[in-house]
């Protein structure tokens, strides 16, 4: 069967972040970073969400989603960062201070969010820390982002985590150098602070592309997903890559086949457990109430 006669056999609509593969975002209803799909999914009247990403996009859906199905094209596709962080490691900072906000990453599993104050995605995090009355901020639990976070709010105390995604934390700093001053470096602040002190502009998957806009030739320092946007939006745009190009082998896993084929057998489907889904709910509501 086609991909349209499934759609509508299983009343479905399709999500794709921007890092999966070029064909899914073609034939995906809404591509989007993580905020931009976070909160789409609230709006839908379809009964199937089809999420085309990793698992912790997934659950984010089912958690503001709990009546629908939601169903992953590929139910392995984990995002490493999100599993860098315990509970044990919130309790820790709770009992340390009496003035803290637990702030976390929208990458991240469905039980770190049950204990935290508030999700946020790359787009919003520095305005929703921002907004918060708790100078104590522990960040989960992306150690990158969250020193952008500092260093962007100085008068916030950020209590940082040890995890990182290995996409980004691995691009070779010593190449971005080599094409400062050479052309716009545009970063994710998913990277390591050395590569972000040599950036023109950092800010999300969204900001990003939309920043690129404004150039001829860019160096894009984030998965190379974005590249299908990029080239559908700006045409002409030169884009420069670094040697080895970061790539999400998980968000690589899914494929337009697999897409067809949970909506042909109504499998992968995504469970949460209800008391920590009424748990997560609340900051990941309070994102999309701050974020905005
Ligand atoms: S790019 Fe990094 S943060 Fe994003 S899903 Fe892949 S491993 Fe996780």
């Amino acid at each position: 069967m086609e991909l349209e006669e499934l759609k509508k056999k299983r009343d479905a609509v399709i999500l794709a972040h921007y890092y999966v593969d070029g064909e899914i975002q073609e034939a995906a209803d809404y591509i989007g970073d993580s905020f931009f799909l976070a909160q789409k999914a609230t709006e839908l009247k379809e009964k199937t969400i089809v999420m085309a990403g990793v698992y912790f996009m997934g659950e984010s859906v089912k958690i503001l989603n709990p009546d629908k199905t939601v169903l992953m094209p590929d139910i392995e596709a984990d995002c490493p960062m999100a599993h860098m962080v315990k509970v044990e490691d919130i309790e820790k900072m709770r009992a340390k201070y009496d003035d803290l906000a637990v702030v976390t990453y929208i990458n991240s599993t469905a039980e770190i969010k049950a204990y935290s104050d508030v999700c946020v995605t790359s787009s919003n995090a520095v305005k929703i820390v921002n907004k918060l009355k708790e100078k104590n901020i522990f960040f989960l639990p992306d150690r990158n982002l969250g020193s952008y976070i500092a260093k962007s709010l100085p008068d916030k105390n950020i209590l940082l985590n040890d995890g990182y995604c290995p996409v980004h934390d691995e691009i070779p700093v010593d190449e971005v150098r080599a094409l400062k001053g050479k052309v716009k470096i545009l970063a994710h602040p998913e990277c390591r602070e050395e590569v972000l002190d040599l950036a023109d502009f950092i800010g999300s998957t969204k900001a990003i592309i939309e920043e690129a806009g404004k150039y001829d030739r860019t160096l894009i320092v984030t998965e190379e997903g974005i590249f299908s946007e990029l080239k559908r939006r700006y045409p002409d745009l030169d884009i420069v890559k670094l040697s080895k190009h970061p790539i999400c082998q998980d968000m690589k896993k899914l494929t337009l086949d697999k897409v067809k084929e949970v909506l042909e057998k109504n499998t992968n489907q995504v469970h949460v457990d209800p008391e920590i889904r009424e748990r997560a709910l609340i900051p990941l509501k309070r994102m999309l109430e701050l974020g905005v």
